[in-house]
């Protein structure tokens, strides 16, 4: 163990590391609709090395289902009380890679998508909820930490804490991390007391009404004894209206409980010496292979190839918070008045696909818009490009700014949650910092600075540099394990 572990746990009159319950709605690589799943498949095996045991309960999805049905083992059922419903609950146990994952099977509810939408997405997790506070007694673990993570499973500290009293889930310590507070699990409040038989006293503002609505992300904010959110910047950002969706008011009353921790990436998959994906491998000391990256990417995407000109990259989900009203705003500009090229993979909006399109036949060979979902293009783009832009309207944590880092494609990025706390911005005087970045959310600052990194393209040693940092910053997990150790034994 390490030292300031068992300082902090001395501190606390023991000597042995919490046990923790990781619960979500998904986790890679069984189900992945998003950076969730990453951060829930990849946490407990950092957590593991630092000798904390950290399990994970999740839906049993079809997805999930299909694939690994085999190897799963089947430990219990019993029926749980849903309101005036009888709800069939299966415990499997799955072992991957190590981590014990515990799977909450009932057809009715998880038997197609892994979100509904709307109402019945609201009764699939208030089920999951319960399911999960019914089957902790009965595991054979007993965690002294529940991990909560988004509205999904936000309602679990309130039930907890509020029907379970004389149980033992009333004594356990509860987390919840907020990945996206865009995101709330809002719905009618008669519907969430028929599923889940919560007391009209708690349908006030200082518990879980918002707008005339019984959030369980706030519920979820209110009996949590701790919050985070994944990056330092982030955890600030919502204290406040413009970020936080009226959620502010409980976060800045809870702002001593609330922190931010980054996530990271994993550094075995996206790693440009070992890629199997690439065409050519290199490191930060041997470059050859990023060139050769770069023509293949040309080649492939129907861009003239040349070594010469800077290639600009998204890999991105085409919506708002990406910022591409901002991108589609002065793209005409800086492909006319500059020798550049443009590489887009995403999809998303309608509108911003068909702007893109239209983009592409404008500049033909110069920029390419691939709509469509291609992780091993991906790759291929994250290698091949020299700069990457990014810049969102909110960003919560962000993985593709380090991923394009690791692959020494320089961000250029709004200094906006994660992306202001991963990429430091390039200082011309110090010869310091791995990217550029903007402050406001303003398509001609985006430009002004799209325009400042091209003026450091033809100068190699200042490329040279800031391609060598960004190689070199270490996003990987075990720095945000080690945060989410710290978290958990202060809250024992
Ligand atoms: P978010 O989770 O908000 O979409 P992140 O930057 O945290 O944004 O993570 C996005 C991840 O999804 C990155 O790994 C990125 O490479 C990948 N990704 C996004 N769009 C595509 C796409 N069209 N094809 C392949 N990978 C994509």
């Amino acid at each position: 163990m390490k030292k300031e572990f068992r300082e902090m746990l001395k501190e606390k009159g023991r000597s042995e590391l919490p046990a923790v319950l990781l619960c979500a709605a998904e986790c890679a690589p069984l189900a992945k609709t998003g950076g969730l799943a990453d951060v829930v498949g990849t946490l407990p095996k950092s957590l593991a090395r630092l000798g904390i045991d950290a399990r994970v309960i999740i839906p049993y999805h079809r997805v999930i289902k299909n694939k690994y049905a085999g190897q799963t083992e089947h430990m219990f059922h019993f029926y749980s009380n849903l309101g005036w419903r009888k709800a069939y609950v299966g415990i499997e146990k799955l072992v991957l890679d190590g981590v014990v994952i515990y799977l909450v099977d009932n057809e009715q509810y998880f038997g197609d998508k892994i979100y509904r939408g709307g109402y019945p997405e609201g009764e699939q997790y208030a089920y999951f909820c319960r399911a999960v506070l019914d089957t902790l007694p009965l595991l054979d673990f007993r965690p002294e930490v529940v991990h909560c993570n988004d509205w999904h499973t936000a309602m679990i500290p309130m039930l907890a804490k509020t029907q379970y009293q004389g149980g033992m889930q009333e004594n356990l310590r509860f987390l919840l991390t907020i990945h996206n507070i865009a995101f709330q699990g809002k719905f009618g409040f008669d519907y969430v007391q028929d599923l889940l038989g919560v007391d009209s006293k708690y349908y006030t503002w200082e518990f879980m009404e918002l707008n005339g609505c019984a959030d369980f992300l706030k519920a979820g904010c209110v009996f949590s004894d701790r919050i985070n959110t994944v990056s330092p910047s982030y955890a600030n950002e919502i204290k406040t209206p413009y970020y936080a969706e009226g959620l502010e008011g409980i976060l800045n009353a809870r702002s001593e409980q609330l922190s931010g921790i980054i996530n990271g990436i994993d550094k075995d998959v996206f790693n440009p010496r070992t890629d199997g994906l690439l065409p050519a491998r290199y490191d930060r000391g041997h470059l050859n292979g990023k060139a050769a990256c770069k023509a293949e990417l040309q080649q492939r995407m129907g861009l003239e190839v040349r070594p010469d000109v800077p290639l600009f990259a998204m890999v991105t989900r085409m919506t708002e918070q990406k910022g591409f009203d901002l991108v589609a705003h002065v793209i005409d500009d800086l492909m006319t008045n500059n020798d550049m090229q443009f590489m887009l993979l995403g999809t998303g909006d309608e509108r911003f696909e068909n702007f893109m399109r239209g983009a592409e036949s404008r500049y033909k060979g110069r920029l390419c818009a691939y709509i469509g979902y291609n992780e091993e293009l991906s790759h291929l783009v994250y290698a091949g490009s020299d700069f990457y832009l990014m810049p969102s309207r909110f960003e919560p944590c962000g993985l593709s700014q380090m991923i394009a880092m690791r692959y020494g494609s320089i961000p250029i990025v709004r200094e906006t949650g994660g992306l202001r706390d991963t990429v430091a911005p390039y200082n011309e005087y110090t010869d310091e910092g791995v990217g550029f970045s903007f402050a406001n959310y303003d398509a001609w600052e985006m430009r002004n600075t799209v325009l400042y990194a091209l003026s450091f393209w033809n100068n190699k040693e200042v490329m040279h540099g800031l391609i060598s940092r960004a190689m070199q910053a270490d996003f990987g997990f075990e720095l945000s394990a080690q945060e989410y150790a710290r978290l958990y034994i202060w809250m024992l």
